[in-house]
């Protein structure tokens, strides 16, 4: 590949309208310890089924979810394919030959996080702790302190977490959100989105919600909630603890990238129901 000028990194951040995350928090005070109860019952029942993983409505298990995330994606790799001419298979071609490129942007997102002032021992004791559960080796993903407006982000070879943000969630969602990021990390979906954008002129920001990056986005977002959230009741409690503040903080979202927050809260609910959290 010569003369590449490929699109950097875009981060895989926990949830869009971070810059208002930020903004919404320094004026917010104790969210997490807030009283107010934000129940599902306003949720309108379609807005579930929306997402056409219909049977998520009722049941939810990591079979079914993992069976259902694969028809999902199929269908939009059968879009990416009739648009820009490439499969899955030959995404993860382009990634082998496109590393070098990928690695030197990560790298030098790395680098940026060594200005800024360590994680604490106690945020990385709880990130080391949720890796424990993943079954993620310590040395196989860098953990890096950044500055941008969310809470937590991963690509392919970094976390990198906003303590100040972080440190306003409770712990279990503390926890959800660094195992929703290793979703990310585990799932190499950050890479993915690297070599799609390369193949569209607008960034992701500008693209209609509908459109194939969007919708796979969608899948990646929901697919690091129940991949988090499915692991044990903790989890699937700071699913709802995560939910409930981001809800509080940002508002619903426009769920083009990521499911909205009242969304993912009755998502929650179905996961803490459930017979695998
Ligand atoms: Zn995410």
């Amino acid at each position: 590949m010569k003369n590449m000028n490929l699109k950097t990194i875009s981060l895989l951040a926990i949830f869009i309208g971070s810059y208002y995350f930020l903004h919404s928090l320094a004026t917010t005070q104790n969210i997490a310890n807030s009283n107010q109860e934000i129940t599902t019952q306003s949720i309108q029942p379609n807005l579930i089924s929306k997402f056409t993983l219909d049977s998520l409505q009722t049941h939810i298990s990591q079979e079914t979810y993992l069976t259902l995330f694969q028809e999902e994606e199929t269908k939009v790799w059968q879009e990416f394919k009739k648009t820009i001419d490439i499969s899955l298979a030959e995404c993860n071609q382009i990634k082998q030959k496109w590393y070098s490129y990928y690695l030197n942007d990560a790298k030098e997102l790395q680098e940026r996080g060594k200005s800024l002032t360590p994680l604490s021992a106690k945020t990385i004791e709880i990130i080391q702790s949720v890796m424990k559960d993943f079954n993620i080796d310590q040395n196989a993903i860098a953990v890096i302190p950044f500055e941008d407006y969310c809470p937590a982000a991963a690509d392919d070879y970094s976390l990198f977490v906003n303590e100040s943000l972080f440190n306003r969630l409770t712990p279990l969602a503390q926890k959800f959100c660094i195992a929703h990021e290793l979703q990310h990390f585990i799932n190499k979906d950050d890479s993915t989105n690297y070599v799609l954008l390369q193949h569209y002129t607008e960034e992701k920001s500008e693209l209609p919600a509908d459109h194939p990056l969007n919708k796979l986005s969608k899948i990646q977002e929901l697919r690091a909630d129940l991949g988090a959230a499915s692991k044990n009741k903790d989890y699937a409690l700071g699913y709802k603890e995560f939910s409930k503040i981001a809800l509080e903080i940002v508002g619903d979202g426009e769920g083009i990238t990521h499911p909205k927050n009242t969304l993912r809260i009755s998502y929650a609910d179905l996961c803490i129901k459930s017979e695998i959290a």
